[in-house]
């Protein structure tokens, strides 16, 4: 019976014939027994085989499968992963060996019309297992669930616990690509540090649980403050925080300063009242790379701590800027 389906010309056999041929083989009663998502396509992706994993990934029975094309699910505007698909088929059939598996995007055809992140792994089928033209045999692998849990881990791993805006890690990351980004365009870079002043004492007078509160406080107003997307607020170190402005000049960054300064002087004159009647304050300063006036991140950050430490020895509560 094999013998006589596979000698036959392809073009004359019906899909459903090659279907109810495979569907006894002893490939397709394999296939249903692995714990992975897996069809078996012809070298233009259309479905040969398809086992019960894949029949809920794709939200299609296997009966409905059989004569679809897996590059119809793939979303696709540019056309470019389908002929990448295609390629890789073409690569298998090679036995190239080097193919890895690649991502794509894929639209589930239950009643919610998902889109899902799938991993497709393709090998090419040994001749004895394929009709007169090629199988390919292709593992997907949802990747919805691990992809959830990467984005939450990278939100974990690139935020500040207390004060929910980005921790320093992020930061060097951010200021190390805008660096990059402002120096390739000629375009200018500001950084605004930012030190809370005489922290210690008010830590002392009203405790530690009060002090996280503050800084959470200064957190949200940093936050509110950001003039657009570009620009990012981090918790820099303890009672520090510090902005980065790319394509700000100098003067744009002084006046941002000077807002957040008046803003939390607002916020300290309702919430952070001293028992001495002191208010909470803030020292910052601003520095700018502006044509190429720094040779690189460490000497632009070097220069704005000069500045925050000439604001602290003038007394605190003020802005320093070249
Ligand atoms: P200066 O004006 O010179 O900056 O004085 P300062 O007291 O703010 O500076 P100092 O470096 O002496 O002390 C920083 C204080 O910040 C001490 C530390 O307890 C407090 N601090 C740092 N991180 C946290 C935090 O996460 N929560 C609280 N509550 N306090 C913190
Ligand atoms: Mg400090
Ligand atoms: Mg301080």
């Amino acid at each position: 019976m094999r013998t006589s389906m596979l000698s036959k010309n392809k073009s004359t056999t019906s899909h459903l014939e090659l279907f109810n041929f495979y569907k006894d083989s002893s490939l397709a009663r394999m296939i249903n027994f692995i714990n992975e998502a897996i069809v078996v396509v012809d070298s233009n992706g259309t479905m040969e085989m398809v086992n019960t994993n894949a029949s809920s990934l794709l939200g299609l029975s296997r009966d409905e499968l059989l004569s679809e094309n897996l590059l119809n699910f793939i979303n696709d505007e540019t056309g470019q992963i389908q002929s990448h698909v295609i390629q890789c088929l073409d690569n298998a059939a090679q036995n190239a060996l080097e193919t890895p598996p690649f991502e794509v995007s894929l639209t589930q055809r239950s009643q919610s019309h998902r889109d899902i992140s799938v991993e497709i792994s393709v090998s090419s089928l040994p001749e004895e297992l394929s009709s007169s033209n090629s199988l390919f045999f292709c593992i997907l692998r949802d990747l919805t669930l691990h992809k959830a849990e990467y984005a939450a881990l990278k939100r974990k791993a690139e935020t500040d616990f207390l004060t929910g805006l980005a921790n320093r890690h992020k930061f060097s990351d951010y200021l190390s690509s805008q660096w990059t980004k402002c120096s390739s365009e000629g375009s200018p870079l500001s950084v605004i540090l930012i030190d809370i002043d005489h922290f210690k004492a008010f830590n002392d007078e009203y405790g530690h649980i009060a002090g996280d509160r503050c800084l959470k406080r200064i957190g949200e107003l940093l936050s509110l403050s950001m003039p657009n997307r570009d620009t990012l607020a981090a918790r820099y170190g303890g009672e520090e925080f510090a902005i980065i402005l790319p394509n700000c000049a100098s003067q744009t960054a002084q006046l941002l300063a000077i807002r957040i300064k008046r803003h939390l002087a607002q916020l300290s004159a309702r919430h952070f009242v001293l028992a001495s009647n002191k208010k909470l304050t803030v020292s910052m300063g601003v520095a700018t790379n502006e044509n190429q006036r720094y040779e690189n991140i460490t000497s632009l950050l070097q220069a704005a701590d000069t500045l925050l430490y000439q604001a602290k020895s003038r007394g605190r509560d003020q802005i320093c800027f070249l």
